[in-house]
């Protein structure tokens, strides 16, 4: 691919807007919400794109009952049909301040950095839309604020309501402590149970021949899977905790659950092992003499990664003018690290790169709730930026680095990025059949497993 200009349409619109992008970043990190409760960042988000011109709807992705936490803004009309998708939900503990040393701050934070992926999907699928309307570029773009990330169960409830359908393809970003590139690692699936045992309730010393113990059920389910998990590839990860496990020592327990994680390389594996899984819940109430029920809470495919996609998306960013950061980031980046790491700066501490895609996949443990969309509708993410190098994911030196500017600067840079590639897919929409091509053989027929509960 030759040699791209930066669009002068999307240069414009962020000369205009930048303020208002950075303003958005700090209003979510300064009031981080957890996962399924984003209320006031789907109400900003809301805002923000009614503003641009954009169709909103908001509601729940879970339960009607409850305020919105999920945004679905269109803009345009007709094929393609570009998705963004953004995250928006902090994590328990994690309140920080955004100065460059240790100053906790009660509650959730944004330690995953979430809060700034929506202001930059967002304002990049604004100025996308802004810039094809100039240039007489047809198309839809579409940006979807995406709940409860961090508990892996948001998109897993979009899918089940088919907000995804009809994108043609879709692009997002997610910070991190390195140089921008896009997403080559394949994350693994999982599948998410919910187990629960139903006895029988007794005195558990004057009558205890009376009682069907729920909790027994529980543990020797548990210590089937134990025995399980000699027999596994060593992908698989399996984790657990209690849910319920009775109340009071001198009553036989009538009621325990447990839920589970299971994780695999591929989402075949997950299947497999999870079969083996429910047989051990099988087995342990009988053995208990309970019964037993478990509900499917929310599965999540491994991620597919579209070399093609990702270089295309690669060639658009490398258009756009490179990050500016000045002394005063420069110096909060240096202080960070050394309270982070402990160490005297052996590297810049300050990611500002932009890499090709090497071409090559990696595994890495631990999933994401994209799974799903980004095996059935083309997806590129670029990952990168936004947070000091070597912070540890889900730590307080995230929310400190994205609390700043280093954080907002990286946002409306990326935004920069995504709009371009946006753009330049409304100006040769014949590469998304090529994409769509290489997906169908990547990911072959895909069996969306939908959560229950
Ligand atoms: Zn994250």
């Amino acid at each position: 691919m030759e040699q791209q200009n930066f669009h002068p349409g999307i240069a414009r619109w962020y000369e205009e807007y930048t303020q208002d992008v950075e303003g958005l970043a700090e209003k979510l990190w300064a009031r981080p919400e957890l996962s399924m409760e984003e209320y006031f960042a789907c109400e900003q988000t809301r805002k923000f794109l009614e503003g641009q011109g954009f169709q909103v709807e908001t509601f729940h992705c879970k339960d009607q009952s409850r305020p919105a936490n999920t945004v679905v803004a269109t803009a345009g009309s007709g094929h393609p049909v570009i998705g963004f998708y953004g995250e928006y939900d902090a994590l328990p503990g994690l309140g920080q301040e955004a100065v460059p040393e240790r100053s906790p701050k009660e509650g959730p934070g944004h330690g995953c950095g979430h809060c700034l992926m929506t202001p930059a999907c967002a304002s990049a699928a604004a100025a996308a839309y802004r810039t094809m309307v100039e240039e007489g570029l047809p198309g839809t773009i579409r940006f979807i604020a995406t709940p409860a990330e961090e508990t892996a169960e948001g998109k897993p409830w979009l899918m089940k309501r088919g907000t995804f359908a009809g994108l043609d393809c879709c692009l997002s970003w997610h910070p991190t402590p390195y140089d921008l590139s896009p997403a080559e690692g394949i994350l693994q699936a999982m599948s998410s149970y919910k187990f629960e045992f139903f006895g029988q309730a007794a005195h558990a010393a004057i009558s205890p021949e009376a009682g069907r113990s729920a909790l027994d059920a529980a543990e020797l389910m548990n210590v089937g899977v134990q025995y399980l998990r000699e027999h596994v590839t060593s992908d698989v990860r399996i984790h657990y905790t209690y849910l319920s496990a009775g109340e009071r020592a001198n009553i036989v327990p009538d009621y325990a659950a447990t839920h589970y994680y299971i994780r695999a390389a591929d989402m075949d594996k997950v299947e497999q092992v999870a079969a083996r899984v429910l047989d051990c819940a099988a087995g342990a109430a009988r053995m208990a003499g309970v019964e037993e029920k478990h509900t499917l809470l929310l599965a999540n495919a491994e991620t597919a990664i579209l070399h093609s996609f990702n270089r295309f998306l690669y060639d658009c960013a490398c258009a756009v003018p490179p990050i500016q950061y000045g002394p005063e980031e420069e110096a909060f980046a240096q202080k960070l690290h050394r309270a982070v790491t402990g160490k005297e700066g052996t590297c810049d501490p300050l990611p500002k790169g932009l890499e090709p895609p090497t071409g090559q996949e990696l595994h890495y443990n631990g999933s994401t709730d994209a799974g799903y969309l980004t095996k059935t509708v083309p997806t590129a993410r670029l990952y990168g930026l936004g947070i000091v190098r070597d912070t540890p994911g889900h730590h307080w030196g995230v929310t400190a680095s994205v609390g700043s500017s280093i954080g907002q600067k990286a946002a409306v840079y990326v935004g920069k990025a995504l709009a371009q590639c946006a753009v330049e897919i409304a100006a040769h929409p014949q590469r998304i059949d090529q994409w769509q091509a290489e997906l169908r053989e990547k990911a072959g027929e895909v069996r969306l497993l939908l959560p229950e509960e």
